[in-house]
């Protein structure tokens, strides 16, 4: 692997850079694989896998498994991400209140890595909004939270100048940001050739952008958690301290054990891939002054028209009694968790929201059709039949081809692998239709080729 000389003359203006090392890391071994398991979705697991230190969550695997052709893959029982970006689990859980319902943004959020994460931490009766400016990106990263089963957060596709005139409004902000991305050049070698002095300029300029609007829609007290996956101190302390000298943001400390080998900068947190079993990764945790001035967010006449007593009767046997709020767009019945509707009809008049809470299904006259969304959260009714797979039937299903199986209940039914539900199918007198969403299938046949 040929590493960019500039790169390296930089980062060697750095006492913390071991040149020799760094380049040994890079042609010497390879990036660890790592999974994030879903708390709420829990697989079994293989008792001799390696916990990451820092994320309770997180196990590195041996050797990388087709993920394609793993029904719980698809299942959202885990994620596959590298173990550098879990750090995100220290600072939030050191640094926000466990016992308060929290307002969280994860500002540039696609596929999903990080809003997951976040999701899975957040305390009892708190949101997320996870914004992601590139539409068919925007578009992954609902699929992904969808399959996380996560049915208190909000995808929205906007650029964060939109999120100003959500002015003071989140306790705790992500900004992952777009960056020059030599932090991954392990994983990724192409990304090499993309790589320059003038992109990592470039970059920083963006993300200097991206943090203003970001400092503005943070409340007063509020978490700024910044994190790139570049090298470059220009994208990482510089905007920092540019935070710090332009906002005030106050710099917060996280305690890290000493054999994690994760370096304190000034200020945040370096990710070097020749000390830590995981990738390229820069983090720091701002905190808003609480003497910035604060105004409420204004208050907004109900938008949304709750479903009817009819409607709910016949959405009632196919969900879990819970006191959400239930509404219809079109013939789509969507629900919301009851603490989230006043923030969310004030987030959706003024941004572009593509999804928000569980989409239940489609009323269709005194029937429902189910969505896939509804068989992937804890909001599924326990009464569902639920059909059981072996191994070669559930990836026919998650292929969307016909199923050869028999089948005693009919109607509507849930199918799983290892308990965990996949999707629905409608079982008819003389077939089985398949109702997997054709833009989640798995395309390939067979793992000939590799992944
Ligand atoms: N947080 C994600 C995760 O953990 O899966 C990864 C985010 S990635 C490092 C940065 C994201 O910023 C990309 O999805 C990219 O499309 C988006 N992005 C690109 N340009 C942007 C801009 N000008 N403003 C905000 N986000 C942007």
């Amino acid at each position: 692997m040929h590493l960019p000389g500039e790169l390296l003359d930089q980062l060697s203006l750095s006492t913390a850079f071991d040149r020799e090392a760094f380049v040994r890391a890079h042609n010497e071994s390879a990036a660890p694989t790592s999974i994030r398991l879903n708390p709420t979705k829990m697989p079994p697991l293989d008792a001799s896998l390696q916990p990451v230190g820092w994320s309770r969550f997180g196990y590195y695997l041996p050797q990388r498994p087709s993920f394609t052709f793993d029904p719980l893959f698809h299942a959202g029982c885990y994620y596959v991400q590298e173990a550098s970006s879990m750090l995100l689990e220290q600072a939030f859980t050191q640094l926000m209140p466990q016992d308060k319902p929290l307002r969280a943004l994860d500002l540039c959020a696609a596929p999903g890595g990080k809003s997951t994460h976040l999701y899975s931490l957040l305390p009892k009766d708190s949101f997320l909004i996870a914004n992601e400016v590139i539409r068919s990106r925007a578009m992954v990263l609902r699929d992904n939270l969808i399959r996380w089963g996560a049915r208190q957060a909000m995808v929205t596709n906007n650029d964060p100048e939109q999120f100003r005139t959500l002015e003071n409004f989140f306790d705790w902000i992500t900004v992952d940001a777009p960056c020059s991305g030599s932090g991954l050049f392990r994983k990724d070698p192409s990304a090499i050739e993309q790589w320059s002095l003038s992109a990592v300029q470039h970059c920083a300029l963006r993300q200097q952008r991206i943090l203003s609007a970001a400092w503005q829609a943070l409340r007063p007290g509020g978490i700024l958690f910044y994190a790139t996956c570049s090298f470059s101190v220009e994208e990482n302390e510089a905007m920092a301290n540019w935070l710090i000298a332009e906002k005030n943001a106050e710099p917060v400390s996280i305690q890290l054990q000493k054999e994690w080998n994760i370096v304190a900068t000034e200020p945040g947190y370096r990710c070097w891939p020749d000390r830590v079993q995981g990738e390229g990764f820069y983090c720091c945790c701002l905190r808003k002054p609480v003497d910035a001035a604060a105004k409420e967010p204004r208050n907004l006449a109900s938008i949304f028209r709750a479903l009817g007593k009819q409607e709910q009767s016949v959405i009632a046997p196919w969900i879990v009694q819970r006191d959400d709020f239930y509404f219809q767009l079109q013939q789509t019945v969507y629900a919301w968790p009851r603490h989230c509707v006043h923030d969310w009809q004030l987030c959706s008049s003024v941004l572009n929201v593509l999804y928000a809470g569980v989409r239940v299904g489609q009323l269709m006259r005194d029937k429902l059709v189910p969505d896939h969304a509804l068989s992937q959260c804890d909001l599924l009714s326990d009464s569902i039949p639920a059909v059981s797979l072996a191994l070669p039937e559930a990836i026919a299903f998650l292929q969307r081809r016909s199923l050869s199986i028999t089948n005693e209940s009919k109607g509507w039914c849930v199918v799983t692998y290892k308990q965990f539900v996949l999707g629905w199918i409608n079982a008819l007198p003389n077939r089985i239709n398949n109702y997997y969403p054709k833009e989640l299938r798995i395309i390939k046949d067979s793992l000939d080729g590799g992944e």
